[in-house]
């Protein structure tokens, strides 16, 4: 049974007289792609702020994973894990493709006074416990060793081991058992900047973006800025994403390739796709369901080739 994610009921928002949003009621099922399709000023783009948090709708709800999330800001959306990319990418153009992604990391605590101060050791019993028990094992083994080393010049065959070897390997031994208190007394906040990174990394290889991960954003094209638009959406541990137009001015080679990674994503991450999108050519054989809007009104919703066949949506993208 497909489950529901997000559920919009009678949203209404005007502006001024401009009636943008009426009475649109849409669901969309968990791991799937939906698309919503419609003529320039449909509304689409409205929905979607309606969605995020960046509008509060005038009349109607937004449910969320069986919450009610109208109105609320989309900072707090963004921590339930709905996140979104915009029509024009909004990137950090001088920070690299690396570092677009890690500022989306959310609550680390380098970004709090107190937490500053944490160390990893005394975060979790666990450990706290490592370190200590790493260096007792250690030295259990140290005075094995002596001990058969001293069986074995009982029995004086002196060569057999070398007391310089023991001496290395006890060396070696200590050594491997102060790490774990490299690790205890590693702030908390660098500790999480190196998941995060190996987080972004796995992201910008999901995206086929790992081998431009040092260049600064400005110097990317259309399509590669709205990849990483997407793998910063992914930074957030975001379910469901929406992406307002994310192949509009792309060329259909990487068009192509970015529906195939959205579908990648869908499949291997389960999340759950809601992208506003003009190029049909190009999106239709990516997407599961289809809603159509015309002058701020759902027109049709189902599956694309019952939606394209609709007398209306045919008149009003004729018309539009
Ligand atoms: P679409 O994304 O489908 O092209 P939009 O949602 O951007 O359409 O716009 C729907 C209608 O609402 C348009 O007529 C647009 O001019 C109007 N509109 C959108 N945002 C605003 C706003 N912030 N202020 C005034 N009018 C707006
Ligand atoms: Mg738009």
């Amino acid at each position: 049974m497909p489950q529901t994610i997000l559920s919009v009921r009678d949203v209404t928002k005007s502006f001024g007289n401009l009636l943008a949003l009426d009475a649109v009621s849409i669901d969309v099922e968990e791991r799937k792609v939906s698309i919503l399709v419609g003529p320039n000023g449909s509304g689409k783009t409205t929905l979607i702020n309606v969605i995020s948090g960046l509008y509060k709708p005038d009349t109607g709800k937004v449910i969320y994973q069986g919450k009610d999330v109208s109105g609320l800001p989309p900072y707090k959306l963004y921590s339930m894990g709905v996140a979104r990319t915009f029509q024009i990418p909004a990137l950090f153009w001088r920070l690299t493709v690396l570092e677009n992604l890690l500022v989306a990391e959310k609550g680390n605590p380098g970004e709090s006074f107190l937490k500053a101060f944490d160390i990893v050791g005394l975060k979790s019993w666990q450990n706290f416990f490592r370190p200590w028990r790493d260096t007792s094992s250690g030295w259990i083994l140290i005075t094995g060793l002596e001990s058969v080393k001293a069986k074995f010049r009982a029995k004086k065959p002196a060569k057999m081991l070398d007391p310089r070897r023991i001496a290395s390997f006890a060396i070696y031994f200590l050594g491997a058992s102060m790490n774990p208190w490299i690790d205890f007394f590693t702030p908390a906040w660098e500790d999480r900047e190196k998941q995060a990174t190996r987080k972004a990394a796995r992201i910008l290889r999901l995206l086929g973006l790992s081998r431009l991960w040092n260049q600064p954003a400005y110097s990317l094209s259309g399509g590669q800025m709205k990849l990483v638009e997407i793998g910063r959406a992914l930074m957030t541990d975001a379910k469901l994403l929406l992406l307002d137009e994310p192949v509009s001015g792309v060329n259909p080679t990487l068009a192509h390739e970015i529906f195939a990674r959205i579908l990648k994503l869908r499949d291997e991450l389960g999340l759950t796709f809601f992208i506003v999108e003009h190029r049909l050519d190009i999106a239709l054989k990516y997407v599961d369901h289809m809603f159509a809007m015309s002058l701020g009104r759902v027109i049709a919703s189902g599956s694309p080739d019952v939606v394209l066949k609709d007398q209306r949506v045919i008149e009003s993208y004729l018309g539009g």
